[in-house]
């Protein structure tokens, strides 16, 4: 017989329209729109107070939203806490079990009816040695492999993941994305919440980049790159003879933008990613062949920060359109 979980065939996980919360006289969620499919990891990416943790909050019921609809596998995440809860693993904070618990323990507590076979996450996460160890004795990273488990143990449709990797050292990241990448291949929905742009680049299948409480952009990170990372720039040096020739006709060749010289005397050839292979083969075929060739290719970190360091504006929301429409 197939288990509640099994009977939920949604391919939308999370649907978000319209989240608006606001603390006091401080809006941390402005108008949200937030679409998580089945078999996803999505990165909801923004500056520290841009209303990720508000927002996953609404949808995991921890939050009443003041305006707009959440829906979890089609189920309201305020009015069926219940059944939304045994859907959604959720990593815990770190606070959250006592240092002198066992891995163990730990896992027979959190344990449900529905719980799968712990052996298993155990074995995938790498956790065999640790059953018997103490939380508060374990490194950083084991402890957020360990949270991996307690978030998977219950057959969860969901799991978010909030910060996961905060106050970790470089090695113990890495560590714990493959653990985040293995669970991407096993095909687990995963919200990820994130401040990190490497971390996002690195996990997510798409990104919803948001700031002041609303979405900026979202898309994969091949989108986002196409959108907002700039062109691709490629330099090198020329020998004495007819400079302005050869801008001239560098400025031809398929995909390129615009070519001028850096004050370093430079050639520097401005375009899309193609410009690149263009503008190899163009000198190639000049029998060109510049030692000093480099090339600044515009990655999903750079369209991140164009996106959040402000200089792009939030798409405006409902409330922003029916004001304007007035
Ligand atoms: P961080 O990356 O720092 O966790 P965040 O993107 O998760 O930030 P939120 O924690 O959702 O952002 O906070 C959004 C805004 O709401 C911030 O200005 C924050 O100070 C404010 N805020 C969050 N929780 C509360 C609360 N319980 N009471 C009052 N203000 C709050």
């Amino acid at each position: 017989m197939k288990t509640f979980h099994e009977t939920i065939t949604d391919p939308e996980v999370v649907r978000v329209r319209g989240l608006s919360k606001t603390y006091g006289n401080r809006v941390a969620v402005d108008g949200l729109d937030l679409d998580v499919s089945a078999g996803e990891v999505l990165g909801l990416i923004g500056a520290n107070g841009a209303g990720k943790t508000t927002t996953v909050e609404c949808i995991q019921g921890l939050r009443r939203p003041d305006a707009g609809t959440v829906r979890v596998l089609g189920l309201d995440p305020v009015r069926d806490a219940d059944r939304v809860r045994r859907l959604v693993g959720s990593q815990l904070q770190s606070s959250a079990l006592p240092d002198r618990l066992r891995v163990s323990e730990a896992i027979e507590l959190f344990s449900t009816r529905s719980a799968r076979d712990a052996d298993g996450l155990v074995e995938r996460f790498g956790l065999e040695d640790k059953l018997r160890s103490s939380f508060g004795s374990m490194s950083g990273g084991e402890q957020q492999r360990v949270f991996l488990v307690l978030a998977l143990l219950n057959r969860p449709r969901l799991v978010i993941l909030d910060e996961l990797t905060q106050g970790l050292d470089p090695a113990a990241r890495r560590e714990v994305w493959s653990s985040v990448a293995q669970l991407r291949d096993a095909g687990t929905t995963v919200l990820l919440v994130t401040h990190e742009l490497d971390e996002a680049e690195v996990l997510c299948d798409r990104i919803v980049a948001v700031r002041s409480g609303r979405v900026l952009d979202a898309g994969t990170p091949a989108e986002l790159v196409a959108r907002h990372a700039g062109v691709a720039t490629t330099r090198f040096g020329i020998r004495d003879g007819d400079t302005d020739g050869l801008v001239r006709a560098l400025r031809s060749v398929s995909g390129v933008h615009d070519v001028g010289l850096d004050p370093g005397g430079q050639v520097a050839v401005r375009g899309d990613r193609s410009s690149i292979a263009h503008v190899g083969a163009w000198l190639v075929s000049r029998g060109a062949i510049p030692a000093d060739l480099r090339v600044d290719v515009p990655d999903l970190e750079a369209a991140l920060l164009t996106l959040l360091d402000g200089r792009e504006e939030p798409a405006p929301t409902a409330s922003d359109l029916t004001g304007a429409l007035r």
